[in-house]
Formats: C-alpha cells, structure tokens, sequence
C-alpha cells in the first residue's frame, strides 16, 4: 500500500496519504487536505525538491511557518503536528 506525501498550498500542512495501489494514485485526484478541506493538495514528488524550498526560508518566513504550526496545532491532531514537525527538524539536520 503505497504512501505518498502531498502538502496544501491552502494552508500549508504536509500529510501523508494511504492508497490502495499505486495505479490508485496515479489516477486519482488528490486528497482533500485534512486540516482546510483544500483539494488542490499537490505531491511531493522528490525530498530533494522539498530540501530546497525550505533551506531557503528567511527568518520572517520561519515565523510565519511557526504561527501557522500553532494555527493548525488547533485543528490538526497532535501527532501530525509532532509529526510535520519532526520531518523539518531531520530536513534541517541534513544541511
Ligand atoms: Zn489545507
């Protein structure tokens, strides 16, 4: 059962989806984002592309991702939180 990662361009938040094939998901539209409702999530494709986006924040932009972590904290579960939050801290530890 592939898991592939997509993040809201609504909102901002990663998630990972469960499909029940990989044909599934080649052919299906993307999941609706479950903290906004957004269906314009787009997928992750590659960790190195996801590496660059956020090696390139300034500090005003670590702040507003921070106030949106807090945002969403209200209407996400924690684990994902911990979760989203986890897979920055290992991205930023890579560079
Ligand atoms: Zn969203």
């Amino acid at each position: 059962m592939p898991i592939y990662e997509y993040i809201c361009p609504d909102c901002g938040l990663t998630f990972d989806h469960f499909w029940p094939s990989i044909q599934a998901a080649e052919g299906a539209a993307p999941p609706v984002c479950p903290a906004c409702g957004g269906s314009q999530a787009q997928r992750i494709i590659s960790q190195v592309a996801v590496l660059g986006e956020l090696g390139g924040l300034t500090p005003s932009e670590q702040a507003a991702e921070n106030a949106q972590a807090e945002r969403l904290a209200k209407i996400t579960p924690k684990e994902q939180i911990e979760k989203l939050r986890a897979g920055k801290k290992r991205q930023e530890g890579q560079r």
